[in-house]
């Protein structure tokens, strides 16, 4: 059994939640939803309520937003201040005659306009979706094509470069408007118009089942989907959030996903403001030195990251860490792909501070799996369903995905056996539809479940052990592998920053195991490495352990921060190299 890390340094236990068993005994979504407001009047929940107009009335002049610019300027945005310029975009929307359901999308960086526009877009009961800024023409036509984007909130150089020349495409996109101040033929100023309208709005009366916004996946394993989320979703982001990150009014939080992604929404925007906590915006990019001086100058003390970089924080080891003083944090929380037991306990020994790794995808809308503070963390598992959320594995079938036979099942009851990840749906941040592709969204169901396409085992303990995306699994030899295993192996040499793992075709074994690793500084690729590399491999894994290892300082990554096996894999392959759109960097 792993080791287990006890919670130290924590406030004792959140919220009256003692213990994991007790949490779960106490919680229900009814209670849950007991924990918002609702609109005044019973006029059903709207997300920009909770998350904006609750906290104004009670402390208009509690800080929301603490905006840190590309120049190091630090903004201050109140509630109160956030709830006239929510409103006044409303105002604007409904001006331009953009009402209930109209999908509004932004193509900006982590800027105050971003909450701005997508809670006045709330506000007015229309439909918000959030692209990432550094998405090329082609895809952000193809989202903007498949969401039926009527609206579109840019800057005049993103404006310019990417959607000017789409705009004949594009006869749904009736409005473009734009951040900066500048005039561009074709596009509404964003100051002026919100100047020229009333910093009055109520919100009109909001189903929660309304849909509230879209949500684009990764794409980590091919074309990515619109995800459909509803109002109603704003008890689980709320309710998650205090789960799972320990969030208190009294906390300086900072998120570190973009906001085109489904993390840097739920829990970068609304979780945060519905908790009226205040939040880190920062404008820059990742540096190891500057996230440091920000978790330090802003006190930050709950902290959600993802694995990819606190695996460059760690490359960098606990010397750089120790030049900054981050005794204000108290909570940190990873989320996007697995984390390496490896990296929870290197980290232990940066922060003091044990790392919470958590499950979801955007389908589930929510924080799923968790370590959380009412629980011991075990260093590699991505911990146990959250109260509320049942979760099961299921059997396999040839292909890794659930075996379904005439619409049944089968629930794994014994431990340590692997599964498909599935959940019982009946929480409010499930998706309600894949935009435009209803037999997707079928095909996602089965026998009463939603089905993940995620494989994990899970120990006497109940906890969840990460194994592979189903489209990701090795088989060689007769065995199944899940690639995080042997990739988190060699990670445990002290050579490796980041490994990737895919399956190479094989006439004998069916595939064999081969690696790509890139290099912490002051190591260099040698074939002694290789050799040695390998031979930790088969120590550790035996039949299962690569055959072949390459070095790459340049591993590809989804832009959320994720290792993309399977472009590793068509590139050995000399295959096509599919939808690239969600591709960081040079690739
Ligand atoms: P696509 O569905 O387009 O292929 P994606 O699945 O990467 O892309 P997201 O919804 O952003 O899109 O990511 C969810 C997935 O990320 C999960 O299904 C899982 O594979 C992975 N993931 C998220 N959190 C964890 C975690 N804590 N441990 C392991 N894997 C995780
Ligand atoms: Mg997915």
């Amino acid at each position: 059994m792993a080791e287990v890390i006890h919670e130290k340094g924590c406030s004792a236990a959140p919220h009256n939640l003692t213990d994991y068993d007790t949490a779960r005994r106490q919680f229900s979504w009814p209670i849950a939803r007991g924990w918002l407001a609702g609109l005044p009047g019973g006029r059903g929940l709207n997300i920009a309520h909770e998350a904006v107009d609750r906290h104004a009335a009670g402390t208009p002049d509690a800080v929301a937003l603490r905006c840190r610019g590309r120049d190091d300027r630090t903004t201050l945005i109140s509630y109160g201040q956030l709830r006239t310029a929510t409103n006044r975009f409303a105002n604007v929307l409904r001006q331009l005659g953009v009402g209930r359901t109209d999908r509004v999308f932004s193509l900006l960086g982590r800027v105050p306009e971003l909450y701005i526009v997508a809670m006045g877009t709330l506000k007015n009961t229309s439909v918000f979706a959030p692209l990432f800024a550094a998405f090329g023409p082609e895809p952000i036509r193809e989202r903007l094509r498949l969401g039926d984007a009527r609206v579109l909130v840019t800057t005049p150089e993103l404006y310019r470069r990417k959607v000017a020349a789409l705009r004949a495409e594009l006869p749904h996109l009736e409005h473009v408007l734009l951040v900066g101040g500048e005039a561009v033929p074709g596009t509404i100023d964003m100051a002026s118009a919100l100047m020229s309208v009333g910093e009055q709005f109520v919100i009109p009366p909001t189903d929660p089942e309304l849909m509230a916004l879209v949500h684009f996946t990764s794409g980590t394993t091919g074309m990515p989907k619109g995800a459909v989320h509803v109002h109603e979703a704003v008890v689980a982001h709320y309710a998650t959030a205090k789960l799972a990150l320990d969030l208190h009014p009294s906390d300086v939080y900072w998120c570190t996903a973009d906001p085109g992604w489904v993390t840097g929404m739920s829990y970068g925007v609304i979780a945060p403001l519905t908790h009226g906590v205040t939040t880190i915006v920062d404008e820059g990019e990742f540096d190891p030195r500057r996230w440091y001086q920000i978790l330090q100058d802003e006190r930050v003390t709950v902290w959600y990251t993802a694995p990819t970089a606190l695996r460059m924080l760690m490359r960098h080891g606990a010397e750089l860490a120790s030049r900054y003083d981050l005794s204000a944090l108290r909570y940190v929380a990873s989320v996007g792909e697995p984390l390496n037991p490896e990296v929870v306990v290197r980290a232990q020994q940066v922060f003091g501070l044990p790392v919470h790794d958590n499950w979801w995808q955007t389908e589930t809308g929510a924080i799923m799996i968790s370590n959380f503070a009412a629980m011991d963390i075990r260093p590699g598992s991505m911990g146990r369903p959250l109260p509320g959320v049942e979760a099961a594995l299921l059997r396999r079938g040839g292909d890794g995905r659930a075996a379904v036979v005439d619409d049944r099942v089968q629930v794994i009851t014994e431990a340590d056996t692997v599964g498909e990840i599935a959940l019982r749906p009946g929480w409010p941040s499930l998706f309600r539809a894949y935009l435009h592709d209803e037999r997707r969204y079928a095909k996602a169901f089965a026998d009463g479940w939603y089905l993940s396409g995620d494989l994990a085992r899970r120990d006497a303990d109940g906890y969840y052990w990460f194994v592979g995306r189903a489209d990701d699994v090795i088989k060689s030899a007769g065995h199944l592998i899940g690639p995080f295993e042997v990739e988190s192996v060699l990670m445990e040499h002290p050579a490796v920053a980041e490994a990737g793992v895919i399956g190479k075709p094989d006439p004998v074994v069916g595939e064999v195991v081969k690696a790509f690793v890139s290099l912490r500084p002051g190591y260099n690729p040698s074939e002694q490495l290789r050799t040695e590399l390998i031979a930790l491999g088969r120590r550790r894994l035996g039949a299962v352990a690569p055959k072949e290892l390459a070095f790459d300082q340049h591993l590809p990554h989804t832009r959320s921060g994720k290792v993309m096996r399977r472009l590793l894999k068509a590139r050995e392959l000399g295959m096509p190299e599919g939808d690239l759109s969600t591709v960081e960097g040079p690739g």
